[in-house]
């Protein structure tokens, strides 16, 4: 918001007040529905650090070079800035990466000694949903110039607005009314979905974030912008947390219970926003919806998504989607809200939320130290979701596409939204998630020296590899695939492994890779490295090639990666 004109939710004269009996979901008082905004909301500022959105009343999106241009005459205006390219794209565009802090800060090293926790914002991994990209420029101007800049008196705020870079410019029409006329594609030059690739690494941009930000600044929060399609929910924005069974339930356990209710409570309060988890009802089956499940918002329990594979980090993340049928300032707004309110959670909490991720580091450590070498140590290498109980929903019955008469641009249904949402009760709330098959967590794991892309991939999961200088001799598990089967999941081709654990003694010669576990990313080494985890490294095929070259199509053979449980000499 603008320095100059503070928003007066309160005052402002159209907003739109539903009142239901009933006290769940929330207790509304004024809530702004459908496309509703309060006029004048991202302040006054003059035309030099508008943005596009805004100086286009919010009919377009913002080009690469224009997202630099803004970077640069922030630059020229404050000195709690400081700005790093993140990674080079395939069609040579540099990716900014935003530093603020006060005082300024240029190094992890500098973040680190401040003692303040580091918060990392991105947005346009899908440049076709970019009304995040929109709201962190925004919300940059206002932190840096504006009327937010207590938010860096406790917290080191990094900001990429635009991480697809290439995607961003690589402009298609969208004939719609809900969204600017050009925009973005979902993916990279080369095709990649960014938000896949959390844990096989094929894309630069996923490897130098993981190796400039994740692994060197180490955030405490990671937080990632979306739009949701087709769904039906009254909702302007929805979030959600990782849910990878394998990962320790500390973090997610406090973004779930604490942070999640009490940034819901200020963006209704501050923002007039109604907020929920970001889930999918099955309406196009059924009217009313009976469920209510992340499996219908493409949200599983993998760890392939750049937030759920967060997770897998101890450390806490969080994903948002604003919602298809609102308008793109009602986008903005939403992603705004929430991000703001976000921000003032953790500019008063950072230290409690460091706290919790170091001890799920220590309590990590400590589990392998006390446990593995027995064989008693589990963890899971499936995971689905099942029920919580029963949800009520804010939801538009009527929400769905029409032409505009005598164009060829589509629209939603005007009158979906001017009659406000109804609420759908008892819907079947199918969010929880839980393991459904485990695996001996072992001390650690050796890997023959040829697989050295799969140590590279590790290295940069941040997961700690050391050579043997001298032959070791260990006891534990192998495991004997006995076939190989390529199976199709959500749109990609992955491995599946038959086959099963035996037990073994062994001895590795010098050379060898291995992975103790006795350190805080075991739980992401555990899920790439498992021959039965669905999409670490054998799910996205990286031990195929091997696999096949040793006959697998027509015998048994041995997973190359030893799980150990002690070393015996
Ligand atoms: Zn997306």
């Amino acid at each position: 918001m603008s320095p100059r004109k503070k928003l007066g939710l309160l005052v402002i004269p159209w907003i739109l007040v539903v009142a239901f009996s009933a006290a769940s979901p929330g207790q509304l008082e004024k809530i702004y529905w459908g496309s509703e905004v309060p006029a004048g909301w991202s302040g006054d500022w003059p035309v030099e650090f508008q943005t596009v959105p805004e100086k286009t009343n919010f009919q377009k999106t913002t080009p690469h070079h224009e997202i630099l241009e803004f970077i640069n005459g922030l630059l020229w205006k404050s000195e709690n800035l400081h700005v790093f390219n993140m990674y080079t794209s395939e069609l040579r565009n540099v990716c900014p990466l935003v530093i603020m802090a006060n005082p300024r800060v240029t190094s992890p090293e500098d973040a680190k000694a401040s003692g303040k926790p580091v918060v990392y914002l991105q947005a346009n991994i899908h440049p076709s949903e970019p009304s995040g990209k929109e709201a962190l420029l925004i919300l940059m101007r206002d932190i840096l110039l504006g009327d937010k800049k207590h938010l860096l008196n406790n917290q080191v705020i990094l900001v990429v607005p635009s991480l697809n870079v290439d995607g961003n410019d690589a402009w298609s029409l969208t004939a719609s009314t809900t969204l600017p006329g050009l925009l973005g594609t979902r993916t990279n030059a080369l095709g990649y979905d960014l938000n896949r690739d959390a844990i096989k690494l094929e894309t630069p941009a996923v490897r130098e974030l993981y190796r400039n930000v994740f692994n060197r600044w180490d955030p405490v929060l990671v937080y990632c912008s979306h739009h949701m399609g087709g769904q039906k929910y009254a909702y302007p924005i929805v979030y959600c947390t990782s849910n990878v069974p394998t990962a320790h339930p500390g973090p997610r356990g406090y973004v779930h219970e604490t942070l999640f209710p009490a940034v819901r409570s200020a963006v209704r309060e501050k923002w007039g926003v109604e907020t929920f988890f970001h889930a999918g009802t099955n309406h196009s089956e059924a009217w009313p919806p009976t469920i209510w499940t992340f499996d219908l918002s493409a949200w599983t329990v993998e760890g392939k998504f750049i937030v759920s594979g967060y997770g897998l980090r101890n450390r806490m993340s969080i994903l948002v989607e604003s919602a298809w049928h609102n308008t793109f300032e009602k986008h903005i707004y939403s992603q705004y809200a929430y991000a703001s309110e976000l921000l003032e959670y953790t500019n008063t909490h950072g230290k409690e939320m460091m706290k919790v991720c170091f001890d799920a580091d220590q309590d990590t450590v400590n589990k392998v130290m006390a446990k593995a070498e027995s064989g008693q140590l589990k963890n899971w290498v499936e995971g689905k979701y099942e029920s919580r109980g029963k949800v009520d929903l804010f939801m538009y019955p009527e929400v769905e596409y029409e032409y505009i008469p005598g164009t060829s641009i589509r629209r939603i249904k005007p009158a979906a939204l001017e009659k406000g949402p109804v609420v759908i009760r008892g819907i079947e709330d199918i969010t929880k998630p839980v393991g459904i098959k485990e695996a001996t967590f072992p001390r650690g794991y050796l890997i023959p020296a040829k697989f050295k892309d799969i140590v590279e991939k590790l290295r940069i999961h941040n997961i700690n590899v050391h050579v043997l200088e001298k032959s070791v001799k260990v006891s534990g598990e192998e495991f004997v695939v006995d076939n190989l089967k390529k199976v199709q999941k959500r749109g990609y081709e992955m491995t599946e492994l038959e086959g099963g654990f035996l037990k073994s003694t062994k001895e590795f010669p010098a050379g060898t890779y291995q992975v103790d576990l006795a350190q805080p990313l075991a739980n992401m080494a555990f899920y790439c490295l498992e021959p039965e985890v669905g999409d670490g490294f054998v799910g996205w095929g990286l031990f195929d090639d091997y696999l096949i070259s040793i006959g697998v199509r027509e015998r048994s053979v041995v997973y190359p990666v030893f799980k150990y449980l002690k070393i015996v000499e």
